[in-house]
């Protein structure tokens, strides 16, 4: 089938793919791959196109797994279950299959409209200094290689190609099938609260004991939104946000007027600081309780651009000093809310949160508007510290500087030449980040 143009969601990408597959079985998959090789074309899957990089970027052939979807296999465990599931399916699919199981994804990023392989495939994460990202959730795979072969890793089945399979950028093969250790189903009572910068900083280590704490920094001001939330039972009665008060936080104060104010701030960048100080007082103190993912994840419309460092923990208060300090110095103008998250350390070999307690910085810029001079200062700021940046989010960083940040990054080149030799899987944002 032929495609004439595909972009991401943020629309910073667009490409002209020569051949568009949608294969509806692991076989089906690996004869479209072998079809691509006879044909001398790359080949490059993409899920919900809601990365903000190049990374599924192609104009060779693009698959999509649309129609592999859908839990096939459900082993129970102790604390949960063994979930199989096909790689195209989204992930607000996969939560609504597993509570009718009784089951749960542990952590969730804060939307669900991705698929679970490119979600896993650029180290997707939510906030919670318990809870690791969904690539350190999945405990075995199946992968089709540059060559058609259909495998099977695990921690014990193929070890190396499970690594980095299991975050990979689409890099190594193309996903049919995952494996997530998965939770009994639970609710969550979700507290957000307005509060200044200095006392969230200030209280920080109590507030980091709540099972999953955030907070939104709005630049310019001392105004944050802090989201916290508390993990109940499965049975524990729902209090959802009321219609009206969703329709009116939700629809109108964090999608509609928001939209409107990143307009009126890209006209009249001057009103910015003052439209941050409205935004910020007018989220107002809320409580709710709903099923863990409802509470997790919400709609985005205002459609932006995004860079996410992930840091040291205890360098985080230092960071956002020094992204006052900028933001204190600049002409520029940020209208966009920084949030920070949280995550436990994992051993993933390309997890950003590899091997160390990990603090989120999240930068946004309306699409409309100019990013490099922001995201450029914040990065110098957060590569100072060590930071790691998001794989499915804007950053500059090339192999020779994410090779010191990554202490497998050399094993993980060697897994690369061994299976993709002739970089059937490459495109120009992979050779950048991974080299040629
Ligand atoms: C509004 C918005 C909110 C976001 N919120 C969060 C968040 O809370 N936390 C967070 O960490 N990130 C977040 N992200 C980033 C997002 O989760 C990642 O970019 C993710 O990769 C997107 O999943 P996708 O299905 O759209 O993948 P795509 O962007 O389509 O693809 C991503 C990568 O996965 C590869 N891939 C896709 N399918 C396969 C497959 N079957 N096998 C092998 N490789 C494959 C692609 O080739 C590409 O390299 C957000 C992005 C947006 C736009």
């Amino acid at each position: 089938m032929e495609m004439a143009t595909w972009h991401n969601w943020a629309r910073t990408e667009h490409a002209s793919p020569q051949q568009f597959d949608t294969p509806g079985s692991t076989p089906e998959l690996a004869a479209v791959i072998v079809r691509a090789a006879e044909q001398d074309r790359r080949v490059k899957a993409v899920g919900a196109g809601h990365s903000f990089t190049g990374v599924a970027v192609t104009d060779g052939t693009l698959v999509s797994l649309d129609r592999m979807t859908g839990i096939e296999a459900v082993s129970p465990t102790d604390t949960g279950a063994l979930v199989s599931v096909r790689a195209g399916t989204r992930l607000h699919e996969l939560s609504e299959e597993l509570w009718s199981l009784g089951l749960a994804l542990p952590n969730l990023g804060d939307i669900d409209v991705q698929s679970v392989a490119g979600a896993i495939s650029t180290g997707t994460h939510g906030t919670g200094t318990n809870f690791t990202g969904l690539s350190a959730q999945v405990r075995a795979l199946t992968t089709v290689l540059a060559d058609g072969s259909i495998v099977e890793c695990s921690p014990e089945h193929n070890p190396d190609l499970f690594e980095v399979s299991r975050l990979g950028i689409g890099a190594f093969g193309i996903l049919s099938n995952v494996t997530f250790e998965c939770v009994s189903a639970f609710r969550l009572r979700a507290h957000e609260t307005p509060s200044s910068l200095s006392e969230t900083l200030d209280s920080l280590d109590d507030r980091l004991r709540a099972d999953h704490f955030e907070f939104y920094w709005f630049p310019h001001t001392d105004g944050v939104l802090t989201k916290t939330n508390t993990r109940l039972p499965g049975a524990t009665p729902v209090d959802p946000v009321g219609r009206i008060r969703g329709f009116v936080d939700d629809e109108i104060l964090s999608n509609g007027v928001f939209n409107a104010f990143q307009h009126l701030g890209t006209r009249a960048p001057s009103l910015i600081p003052r439209l941050n100080s409205v935004s910020a007082r007018a989220l107002s103190e809320r409580t709710y309780t709903d099923r863990s993912h409802r509470v997790f994840a919400s709609n985005r419309r205002v459609r932006f651009k995004e860079m996410e460092y992930a840091i040291p923990v205890e360098a985080l208060p230092a960071v956002l000093e020094d992204i006052a300090t900028w933001l204190s110095r600049t002409e520029l103008r940020i209208g966009f809310p920084i949030e920070v998250r949280f995550a436990a350390a994992d051993d993933v070999w390309l997890s950003t949160a590899h091997r160390r307690a990990t603090a989120y910085v999240a930068v946004h810029q309306f699409h409309r508007g100019e990013h490099r001079e922001y995201f450029s200062a914040v990065e110098a700021i957060a590569r100072s510290v060590g930071g790691r940046p998001h794989w499915g989010k804007l950053h500059s960083l090339t192999a020779a500087e994410l090779s010191e940040a990554y202490p497998r990054f050399d094993d993980v080149l060697a897994v690369r030449d061994r299976v993709d030799p002739q970089r059937m899987f490459d495109n120009a944002c992979l050779r950048r980040v991974l080299g040629a």
